[in-house]
């Protein structure tokens, strides 16, 4: 077994940062040896600096427990010795855009959930079943920051992370027009209903800038590098309405479509069936298989039941029939904070390795 590699967590407190942990206690590729926040939390055991915000079902793992966590603006401090780090943080965007790039110029490969450099032309933005082919950007982006090996890729919202994957099989058909309604848990907010009691029998109609994301991020993903950019795909003509719901985890999606030339839906269901991504191909270990589910009844997927598919990695669908003013409506669903945000960071972190984006990695 290759050696494991040396990761951080930056925003390792926040809502994400705990999934990070807990994701990566047991992970067979990567060693979280380094903890990171703001100078509120900066040392102190990452066990105190928590206290009683633990909002993970499992136990917080004893080793991380123990670590001391740093403060993030000690860029050298946190870099030392690291391979790799994870990056979360709840900062204004052009501070987390000059943070992520403090540490890529530190030579630190950053995997980000953060939006401030999700449209940034030579940062991939990659769902690495969709389009791994960006980290072809990565060289270009190497050479504007003046790096060896520090760089960004960033993890697209956790809003669009159902019916992109869920829409993506079926581009061969030419994919025109996309009305997309999404139902979001509040974890996706950094919150539980303890500290959200208003959340509690209530459903708010505003998640401030995520309609905007859900609209414009899906056609990055779908976009070509060329010349060490990535150009944004002109199509499909997407319209979303992000609403608030009360539920811990799972962001479900109602989606109408229309397309060049109309598949059967048993064609839909085979390639939702048959869809494989280079992280299934290359059997890594963070990868769901299936990546997607197809209920046939009527009822699924529900967030309760279905947001732990592939241990919270796989994409659940359901619900498909036609529609009188597009062609098909679906539902489908994924884990916020698993798929959405840690996990799906993770899945990025192994492909960039078994890619060999992190070779040569250790100082
Ligand atoms: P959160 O629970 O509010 O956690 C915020 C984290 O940022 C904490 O660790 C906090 O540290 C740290 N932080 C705040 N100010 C900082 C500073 N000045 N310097 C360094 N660290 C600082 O937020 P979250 O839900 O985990 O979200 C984190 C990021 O992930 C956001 O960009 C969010 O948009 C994105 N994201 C979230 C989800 C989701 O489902 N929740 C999904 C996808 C993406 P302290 O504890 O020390 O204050």
């Amino acid at each position: 077994m290759p050696e494991k590699l040396r990761v951080g967590i930056i925003g390792a407190t926040g809502m994400v940062g705990q999934r990070f942990v807990s994701l990566l206690a047991q992970h067979p590729w990567f060693d979280v040896v380094t903890l990171a926040a703001s100078e509120r939390s900066a040392g102190k055991c990452y066990h105190e600096a928590v206290g009683d915000r633990w909002r993970m079902q499992t136990p917080m793992p004893e080793q991380t427990a123990r670590l001391v966590v740093k403060n993030a603006a000690n860029i050298a401090e946190v870099s030392e010795g690291l391979d790799l780090t994870f990056c979360a943080v709840d900062m204004p965007k052009d501070e987390t855009r000059t943070l992520e790039e403090s540490y890529a110029k530190a030579e630190v490969p950053v995997v980000s959930n953060n939006s401030a450099n999700r449209l940034a032309p030579d940062v991939p933005m990659v769902l690495p079943e969709i389009n791994p082919e960006h980290f072809a950007a990565i060289d270009a982006q190497k050479k504007r920051l003046g790096t060896k090996r520090g760089f960004i890729v960033v993890k697209p919202n956790c809003s669009i992370q159902s019916y992109v994957p869920a829409l993506h099989p079926l581009r061969e058909f030419g994919i025109e027009k996309v009305f997309v309604c999404t139902y979001q848990a509040i974890s996706g907010a950094g919150k539980t209903f303890k500290d959200w009691p208003e959340m509690e029998d209530n459903v708010m109609p505003f998640i401030r800038g995520e309609e905007e994301k859900s609209e414009i991020e899906p056609l990055k993903i779908w976009g070509d590098v060329r010349n060490g950019k990535i150009v944004s795909a002109d199509s499909p003509l997407i319209t979303s309405q992000c609403i608030r719901v009360p539920v811990t985890d799972g962001h479900l999606a109602a989606v109408f479509v229309s397309f060049k030339r109309r598949p059967s839906m048993t064609e839909m269901r085979q390639l939702w069936g048959s869809f494989q991504g280079r992280p299934q191909k290359l059997g890594l270990p963070s990868a769901p298989c299936p990546f997607v589910t197809y209920f046939e009844d009527e009822n699924r997927p529900q967030a309760r039941l279905d947001r732990d598919a592939g241990n919270g990695m796989g994409i659940s669908i359901g619900r498909l029939r036609e529609d009188k003013i597009l062609h098909y409506r679906f539902v489908c669903l994924s884990h916020n904070t698993v798929r959405g945000a840690a996990g799906g960071g993770i899945l990025s972190a192994e492909l960039l390795r078994a890619e060999g984006y992190l070779n040569g990695s250790r100082r």
